[in-house]
């Protein structure tokens, strides 16, 4: 009696366990870049380029949750993958300043404590994204900048890289391009300076861990031909980068002058939190009517504890790409597909 009456306990016990860790959805959801994406504009072995890498980085995030890892974890997995690739505006590929260089953009932030950390302008960081950790994790600070941020790198034994190692043809033809046509601009506040179609690539991703963690980061080279030190949204906590376990986590791509003014990410988990829209409707709210009617682009990737995903861009494509809670994997580069 003794016996069945223990074999019926751990029965339960080992049910309630399954059914309870089967019902803590994981769930990541990453993107590469919005802009003026069309197939006309790409070739065959690009797209398959772009697609398989962001399958690379949607697939190493997730196993960092199945295995318990934390959803911060998750979020710089999947980016320090296309950090490293030349196929996107982040670490190795960004995009070149004005004057022939690069300076990059990163920020994370964790749902639970609303913990954040930023770092803007760096020269010599291989992986900003895990740099703007460090700077949540072991400064009392939010973000740092230019030289400051990288003695703090260095002091926490940061491998610096040289500036060159971010360069690739393809960026500076984009300068190049660019450059030619800001030569005949001559309004100093040109909107058009900022070549808007030549930066496509920030890249970023939300994530959600079994212990019900949301978290968010991007990391970007900016735009191509910035000057003066321009810091765009990617490294601004509630522009580029918000992420609230009450609402959701954000991660924005787009002109970022436009994602700063409009404060992008916080005013889409503000409306979640406040006006109790989802997801999909508060992200739709300030992407194709707020930031289109003031003629930004761009786009957002947007997760909840609940492990929704909703991906919304005003532009012809961004590439995307999610695994949900239910583990199905979509990878997406236009408007549809
Ligand atoms: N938001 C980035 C910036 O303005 C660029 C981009 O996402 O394409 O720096």
């Amino acid at each position: 009696m003794k016996l069945i009456s223990s074999l019926l306990l751990t029965i339960v016990l080992l049910f309630s366990s399954t059914s309870w860790a089967n019902k803590a959805p994981i769930a990541l959801a990453i993107h590469g870049g919005a802009g003026t994406i069309t197939p006309e504009k790409m070739t065959p072995e690009k797209e398959q380029a772009i697609r398989a890498k962001l399958k690379e980085s949607l697939e190493a995030g997730y196993a960092v949750l199945q295995n318990n890892g934390s959803s911060l974890d998750a979020v710089i997995t999947a980016i320090e993958i296309l950090e490293d690739s030349p196929l996107f505006n982040a670490g190795i590929g960004s995009v070149y300043t004005h004057d022939g260089t690069h300076e990059l953009d990163a920020s994370i932030m964790r749902g639970d404590t609303l913990d954040a950390g930023a770092i803007a302008g760096v020269k010599r960081i291989k992986n900003p994204i895990s740099l703007a950790r460090m700077v949540m994790e072991d400064s009392p600070h939010v973000m740092l900048s230019g030289e400051g941020a990288e003695v703090f790198a260095e002091s926490k034994g940061v491998e610096m890289v040289d500036n060159s190692l971010f360069n690739t043809e393809f960026r500076l033809n984009a300068l190049k391009k660019a450059q030619k046509k800001t030569a005949a601009l001559t309004q100093p506040n040109d909107l058009s300076e900022l070549e808007t179609n030549y930066k496509v690539g920030t890249v970023g991703a939300v994530a959600l861990d079994k212990s019900g963690l949301i978290s968010a980061g991007t990391s970007t080279g900016g735009m191509t031909n910035k000057r003066y030190g321009r810091i765009g949204d990617a490294p601004i906590i509630g522009a580029g980068t918000y992420a609230d376990n009450a609402s959701c986590a954000v991660s924005a791509t787009g002109h970022g002058e436009f994602f700063i003014r409009y404060n992008v990410a916080a005013d889409i988990c503000a409306r979640v939190k406040y006006q109790n829209k989802t997801i999909s409707e508060a992200g739709s709210d300030v992407i194709n009517t707020v930031l289109k009617n003031a003629g930004g682009d761009g786009g957002v990737i947007i997760l909840n504890q609940a492990g929704d995903i909703s991906f919304q861009f005003n532009t012809t494509g961004m590439y995307r790409g999610s695994i949900d809670a239910d583990g199905k994997v979509t990878v997406a580069i236009y408007k549809d597909k």
